[in-house]
C-alpha cells in the first residue's frame, strides 16, 4: 500500500475495503453523505487537506525508464474483442506512475497509455477518416518520421479541440446562470397546493415533501424510502411538492426544494439557483464529444448530449426530430406518403408534414384534441405550453432534460432540471384590464406575480359551485386560470379538496418561452436585466416604455448604495 492510500482510508472511518480509485472513493462518499452527514464533511475536509499537501509538496510527477519500458506482448484470444480486452489488461498492471494515475482515475485512460508503451495501432486525419498506415512501434521505442508524421496530424486535432470545446459549454453555463441566479431559498413554506404527480417508486420522489394528503399521510410529509414504499402499496401517485410550481414570492421556498443531499433542508438565503446552474453545465464539457458524434438518445426519441440540452432550451426553429401537436380539436381526413420522403397528414382543419424517419402515430378518421401528438419524436417545448399550460410546459421542459442527462450517463438531481424550467417558464402575456388597469396589450408579468393579483380579486367557493370559473392560484396540477370543467370538479373532490379560490373575470393569459439567450431580458424588473448581455436594448426599451425595478430586492442597487447585508 502507498502512503496516498493510507492517508486516503485514515480519512474515511473504518474503511477496510479495496484499493481507493476515483471511483470507489466516490462511491464512498456518497455513502458516508447519506448515512452520516457530519462525517462526510470532516471526511471531505482531510481529503482536501492531503490533495492540498501533495500539491505543494510535488508540484511534478516523476517519469522514470519503467514508465516508457515497451510493452511487448503476444494478444491472446480467439476475438479480436478478447484480443483487445487482454492488452487492455495487461498494460494497466503496466509499472510507473504514469500506469498508476491511469489506475487510480486521476488522470489518463487505458488506451492513451496503451499508445505510449504498446503501439499506436492507427491514426485518424481531422474528420475521424483512418490514414494508410501501420505502426510498428509504440511512442515509447521512436516512432518512423513517417509514422510521426501521420499521428501528428490527430494530436494536433485533438489539442486544439480540447481548447475549443470548452467555449460551447462555457457559453451554455453563463446563460443558465444568468437565467436561475433568481431562485433563492427564501422562505420555509410558500403554502403552494399546486405539485406535480410522481410515481412513489422514482427515486426522485425521495426527500420531497407532500403536497396533498396521499395514502393517510397529511400534508407535508417528508417522503423517506419508507413512506415511499408504503404509497406504492397503497397505489396511484401521490402529488408531491417541486421547485416548478412553488408560490414563493422570491425563488423558492424550503418545502418546494425539498431537502438537500446532506439530509437538510437548504438554508434560508442559499442560491439554489447558481448551485443547480453550475450543477447542470458542470457534464457538459463531456457531452460536447457526444453531441459531436450525433448520438441520438433512443428514449428521448431525438438529440442526445449537448445538442438534446441545446436544443430544448435554445428552442430552434429547425427542431431536430420534432414531433408535430393538433392545434385544434380537428377529425383526421387523409395521411398522404410522400414521394420525396415522410408524409403529411391532413385534417377538417390543418395539415401536418411528417419527417422521413418519423413514424406517424394517428389514424385516418381519428378525433384530435389540442396538443394530441401526431407523430413520433419531441413536442416543441412552446407548443407544449401553449396546449396544455404552464405548469405541464414546465414539466415537459424538466423531465425531457433529465432524460437527456439520464440517457448521456449523468446522474442529476431531478429538482435541479425544474429550478430551470421554472427559471425559464415564468413569464406570461397578460391582456387584462380587468385584472391590470394599466397594462398595455402584449405586456409580459411573471407568473408569480399574476397569481398574486388574482389571488386578491378571487373569492372560495365550495369545489362543487366552481363549474366554468377559473382558478385563481394553481391547485394540484392545474396552474392558476385554468377553467374548471367536470373532469377537473372530480380530480378536485378526488384529492379531497373541499374549497378552492376562483375568480369569475374572463382571463385572457399566454405563457410565453423565449430562447434561453433572451429569457433574461422577459424579467419585467429593468434594473435586473442590466446585469446581463444587450444593454443597448434594454435601456432603450425600457426607457420608453418607463421600465421599473423594485430595488429593495434587487442586488445590484444594494451594492451601489453600499446597503448589502453580507
Ligand atoms: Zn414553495
Amino acid at each position: 500500500m502507498t502512503l496516498g492510500q493510507l492517508l486516503l482510508k485514515k480519512a474515511l472511518p473504518n474503511y477496510k475495503g479495496e484499493e481507493l480509485t476515483k471511483k470507489v472513493l466516490q462511491n464512498k462518499l456518497f455513502e458516508i453523505a447519506q448515512t452520516d452527514p457530519d462525517q462526510y464533511v470532516k471526511s471531505v475536509h482531510e481529503i482536501k487537506k492531503i490533495g492540498d499537501m501533495v500539491s505543494s509538496l510535488h508540484h511534478n510527477m516523476t517519469i522514470g525508464m519503467e514508465d516508457v519500458a515497451p510493452l511487448y506482448i503476444e494478444p491472446r484470444g480467439s476475438t479480436t474483442l478478447d484480443k483487445i480486452k487482454y492488452i487492455k489488461e495487461k498494460v494497466m498492471e503496466h509499472p510507473g506512475s504514469m500506469a498508476d494515475m491511469v489506475r487510480s482515475g486521476a488522470r489518463g485512460k487505458d488506451y492513451q497509455l496503451a499508445s505510449s508503451v504498446l503501439t499506436p495501432v492507427a491514426a485518424y486525419d481531422v474528420h475521424g477518416n483512418e490514414l494508410p498506415i501501420s505502426f510498428k512501434r509504440g511512442a515509447s521505442s521512436g516512432l518512423s518520421p513517417a509514422e510521426y508524421w501521420a499521428k501528428a496530424i490527430e494530436k494536433r486535432y485533438q489539442v486544439a479541440e480540447s481548447r475549443t470545446s470548452v467555449v460551447e459549454p462555457g457559453d451554455v453555463a453563463k446563460m443558465l446562470v444568468n437565467t436561475m441566479h433568481g431562485q433563492v431559498v427564501s422562505t420555509e413554506d410558500c403554502g403552494s397546493l399546486t405539485g406535480v404527480p410522481m410515481d412513489p417508486n422514482s427515486p426522485d420522489i425521495i426527500d420531497r415533501y407532500l403536497a396533498i394528503p396521499f395514502a393517510g399521510f397529511p400534508r407535508n410529509t417528508l417522503i423517506t424510502r419508507e413512506v415511499a414504499n408504503k404509497m406504492a402499496k397503497h397505489g396511484g401517485q401521490p402529488i408531491v411538492r417541486s421547485p416548478l410550481t412553488c408560490r414563493a414570492k422570491i425563488g423558492v421556498c424550503q418545502k418546494c426544494m425539498g431537502l438537500s443531499t446532506a439530509g437538510k433542508p437548504y438554508d434560508i438565503g442559499f442560491n439554489i439557483g447558481v448551485r443547480a446552474a453550475q450543477t447542470l453545465s458542470e457534464p457538459l464539457t463531456n457531452l460536447v464529444l457526444q453531441s459531436k458524434h450525433g448520438t441520438r438518445s433512443a428514449a428521448a426519441g431525438g438529440a442526445g448530449g449537448l445538442k438534446g440540452i441545446r436544443q430544448l432550451i435554445e428552442i430552434p426553429k429547425s427542431f431536430l426530430h420534432k414531433a408535430e401537436l393538433a392545434q385544434d380539436h380537428e377529425k383526421v381526413k387523409d395521411i398522404e406518403k410522400l414521394e420525396y420522403g415522410g408524409h403529411r397528414v391532413y385534417t377538417d382543419k390543418n395539415e401536418y408534414f411528417v419527417p422521413s424517419g418519423l413514424k406517424v402515430l394517428v389514424k385516418k378518421d381519428q378525433h384530435l384534441k389540442p396538443g394530441d401528438q401526431i407523430n413520433e419524436g419531441i413536442p416543441y417545448p412552446p407548443d407544449v405550453l401553449r396546449h396544455k399550460g404552464i405548469i405541464e410546459g414546465r414539466k415537459f421542459l424538466a423531465d425531457k432534460l433529465h432524460e437527456v442527462y439520464t440517457n448521456s450517463g449523468i446522474g442529476i438531481d431531478k429538482r435541479y432540471t425544474e429550478l430551470l424550467a421554472k427559471s425559464q417558464l415564468n413569464f406570461v402575456k397578460v391582456n387584462n384590464k380587468a385584472l391590470y388597469p394599466h397594462i398595455v396589450p402584449g405586456d409580459i408579468v411573471t407568473y408569480g406575480g399574476l397569481e398574486e393579483v388574482m389571488y386578491r380579486k378571487s373569492n372560495p367557493v365550495p369545489v362543487s359551485r366552481a363549474l366554468n370559473k377559473r382558478l385563481a392560484v394553481g391547485v394540484l396540477d392545474l396552474p392558476a386560470g385554468h377553467v374548471i370543467d367536470e373532469n377537473t370538479i372530480k380530480k378536485l373532490q378526488k384529492y379531497g379538496i373541499g374549497s378552492i379560490d376562483v375568480i369569475t373575470d374572463a382571463v385572457h393569459i399566454e405563457p410565453v418561452m423565449k430562447p434561453i439567450e433572451t429569457t433574461p431580458l422577459l424579467n419585467p424588473d429593468f434594473l435586473a436585466k442590466l446585469a446581463y448581455r444587450y444593454l443597448k436594448r434594454t435601456l432603450v426599451d425600457d426607457i420608453t416604455y418607463t421600465g421599473k425595478s423594485d430595488i429593495k430586492d434587487n442586488h445590484v442597487v444594494q451594492y451601489a448604495l453600499g446597503k448589502l447585508d453580507v
